[in-house]
C-alpha cells in the first residue's frame, strides 16, 4: 500500500491564519509533526504545528482570544448599567415568547434592527449620542414600528404612556383624537375611563363618560 501523501498546506487558510510555507527548520523526516509558517490576519508570523491547524486548535496567533476577552470585559462593565438592562428588556420583548410583554411586541412583528441586535455597544453608543439619561425610557415614535435609530427616542414615561395609547383613538367633538390626550385635557382619570371602556366596549358611551366627568365643563 502506497504511503499516504500529505498535501502541502501552503496557501490554505485556517481561521485567521494564512499558511505561507513549511517551516523547514521544524519538520521531521516522517512528516507527521510538520510545522508551517503562518501569517495571522493581525500581521503576526507564527510557526504552527500542522496538526493544530488541521484540528482547528490553532486559529489565530492569540489575537482572536484577546479580542473576545476584551469584548467580554466590556460587556461585563456594561452589564450592570441601566442602559444595558434596557437593551436586554428590549430584546426580550421582541424575541423571547416567554417574556410577559412578548405578545405586544415580538408577537406583533416588532423587531430590533440588525445593528443593535448584533452588538449592544451599537445601541449604547446610539443612546449616549441621542439624549439618553437615567430618567428616560426608550420609546418608539411609531408604535407599530421597530426598534431602530429612526423610530426611537428617549422619553419620559408619561410621554411614552401617551404614545402607547395613541393607537386607541376616539371621536371627540367630531374629531378623531387620542384617548389619553382627551382624558388629560378634560382632567379625567385615564385609568377610570379605561375601566369604563373595558366594561362597555362602547366608544359613544366612553365619550359620554369623559364629558360627564370632565373637571371644567366649559
Ligand atoms: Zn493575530
Amino acid at each position: 500500500m502506497a504511503r499516504k501523501i500529505i498535501p502541502d498546506l501552503s496557501g490554505q487558510r485556517f481561521g485567521r491564519y494564512l499558511v505561507l510555507r513549511k517551516d523547514e527548520n521544524r519538520c521531521d523526516s516522517r512528516g507527521r509533526h510538520d510545522f508551517y509558517i503562518c501569517k495571522c490576519d493581525c500581521g503576526a508570523i507564527r510557526s504552527v504545528k500542522k496538526y493544530d491547524l488541521l484540528c482547528g486548535t490553532s486559529k489565530s496567533c492569540g489575537c482572536a482570544t484577546k479580542e473576545r476577552i476584551k469584548a467580554a470585559d466590556f460587556k461585563h462593565g456594561y452589564s450592570r448599567t441601566r442602559l444595558y438592562h434596557i437593551y436586554q428588556m428590549m430584546k426580550y420583548r421582541c424575541y423571547n415568547p416567554k417574556y410577559s410583554s412578548f405578545k405586544e411586541y415580538g408577537g406583533r412583528g416588532v423587531t430590533v434592527c440588525d445593528e443593535w441586535l448584533s452588538d449592544p455597544m451599537n445601541f449604547i453608543r446610539w443612546a449616549l449620542n441621542n439624549g439618553y439619561d437615567d430618567t428616560l425610557s426608550i420609546d418608539r415614535i411609531d408604535v407599530n414600528g421597530n426598534y431602530d435609530p429612526n423610530n426611537c427616542r428617549w422619553a419620559t414615561s408619561k410621554a411614552q404612556q401617551r404614545n402607547k395609547r395613541k393607537a386607541f383613538l376616539i371621536v371627540f367633538d367630531g374629531v378623531e383624537r387620542s384617548f389619553a390626550d382627551v382624558c388629560d385635557e378634560n382632567g379625567v382619570s385615564r385609568r377610570n375611563a379605561w375601566q369604563h371602556w373595558m366594561r362597555h366596549k362602547d366608544k359613544t358611551k366612553l365619550v359620554e363618560y369623559i364629558k360627564s366627568h370632565a373637571l371644567s365643563a366649559s
